[in-house]
């Protein structure tokens, strides 16, 4: 028996036709004719390939939705949209930094504000979570959360590479007596350095600025297997809750710089927290406490960001997937990191646990010489830190974003990686722009 989720339509598996979809983004194919042999293609993200490469999904006989595609929750885009402003279509910005006791349920806008209070509520649904806490940028909302259930003498397990500011967090709490252990999960294994002390699991998947993807569901798994009290927290600023839901895959918190892809826009810091009550409510009076609170109007700018997340990841992914294809034909391109690429040591467990392959790629070239001929010649894509934005951003993690980031090698940041933000321009302009910076 098998149901679908839009329509309700109930039935045998036998009564929905079995329909071809594409292996990387899972919508319908077209099929083609080329040299006589039948191909595929899809239209959402120019995937093509033959009949080997396909992959067979239910149809609903009587919505046409895709049966297995469902968990991608429907409705994401209305909920995106609409939670929690039936009053106001557009929800107001509470600038207000105190409220007047005995009128307002609010006090101090660091303690709480009705704006700031919609993001919470609203990402926390879209994350599948109980309840969230919003902080004044991703590394605030990793700091208060770190800090907030760690103790001298406890350890941290991390996975490495990983964004430099956490990274350099990390290292700085040792002060306190925390043990920090890094492991690079190309070289080892997460679950050979757990032991009694530990106490937080910290993983960042894609990792920043590899794209190495970790396996939430298993590290969460054998964590839980030793001890059900080992938080495993995720950082999933790449994925947003559109194409990657932790929660879902059995981590216990997931943190966002919400600066990046939640804004989108690049005009805004923020941070998230989602988690259960028991660990927002403490987290909450942490957030009070140290004060890294988000300013109203930056909130507000992140809960407009959210309305078009979904349009928008889904435009940033088809742009990394056309623009991964191209930078492969590059003769000046040694590889291309993108879990989307079906070459890609990633791509099956990318497919398992992620609904999208998101709008973050990374590249080596052939000669380390070339990086500052393509970041000097670029005229559209702009060398920049920071990712998520409509514009495509292009840095060099060696010498920028993970310049103090030690053993970068080891850990796969080589001198000739580069690290983009696809945005969402057309993607023509951005293959002629890097070709012709390529080209140089
Ligand atoms: N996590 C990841 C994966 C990031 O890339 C960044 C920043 O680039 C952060 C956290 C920190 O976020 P913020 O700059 O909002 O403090």
């Amino acid at each position: 028996m098998v149901k679908c989720k839009i329509c309700d339509w109930k039935g045998e598996e036998d009564n929905a036709k079995k329909v071809a979809v594409c292996p990387i983004c899972r919508n319908f194919l077209k099929l083609f004719i080329k040299d006589k042999d039948l191909r595929y293609e899809c239209p959402k993200c120019l995937w093509q390939g033959g009949k080997k490469d396909i992959l067979w999904e239910l149809e609903c006989p009587a919505c046409g939705s895709l049966i297995k595609n469902q968990n991608n929750m429907s409705s994401f885009a209305t909920v995106a949209i609409h939670q929690n402003d039936e009053a106001d279509l557009i929800p107001p910005i509470h600038q207000s930094s105190t409220f007047i006791l005995g009128k307002s349920q609010y006090i101090y806008t660091r303690a709480g504000n009705p704006t700031i209070e919609i993001l919470e509520e609203k990402i926390a649904k879209l994350e599948k979570g109980e309840s969230a806490v919003a902080f004044s940028s991703g590394m605030a909302a990793i700091s208060a959360t770190i800090l907030s259930c760690m103790k001298s003498g406890d350890r941290l397990i991390s996975s490495c590479p990983i964004y430099s500011g956490t990274y350099a967090f990390f290292r700085d709490i040792k002060r306190f007596g925390i043990y920090v252990s890094f492991v690079n999960t190309h070289t080892s294994k997460i679950e050979s350095l757990i032991d009694e002390n530990t106490k937080i699991v910290f993983i960042e998947t894609p990792a920043n600025p590899t794209m190495d993807i970790i396996d939430i569901l298993e590290i969460s798994q054998r964590v839980k297997e030793f001890d059900d009290n080992i938080k495993v927290i995720v950082d999933n600023t790449f994925m947003t809750p559109y194409f990657q839901r932790p929660l879902e895959l059995g981590a216990d918190i997931v943190i966002h710089s919400a600066t990046k892809f939640l804004c989108g826009h690049g005009d805004a810091l923020g941070g998230i927290v989602i988690g259960d009550k028991n660990m927002t409510d403490h987290l909450r009076k942490i957030l009070v406490d140290y004060g890294g609170v988000i300013s109203p109007f930056n909130a507000w700018l992140i809960i407009r960001g959210i309305k078009t997340l979904s349009l928008r990841m889904d435009r940033h992914e088809k742009n990394a997937i056309t623009v991964s294809n191209f930078l492969k034909r590059h003769e000046k391109v040694r590889r291309v990191l993108y879990p989307g690429l079906n070459d890609s040591s990633y791509f099956d467990i990318a497919r398992r646990q992620m609904y999208g392959f998101g709008g973050m790629l990374a590249f080596e070239l052939r000669n380390e010489d070339d990086v500052y001929t393509l970041l000097d010649n670029v005229k559209l894509c702009k060398v920049a830190v920071s990712l998520g934005t409509t514009e495509t951003l292009i840095e060099n993690p060696y010498t920028m974003t993970h310049l103090n980031f030690p053993e970068k090698e080891d850990s796969g940041i080589s001198k000739s990686l580069i690290r983009l933000s696809v945005g969402l321009e057309d993607v023509r302009d951005i293959i002629s722009d890097l070709k012709q910076a390529l080209d140089k």
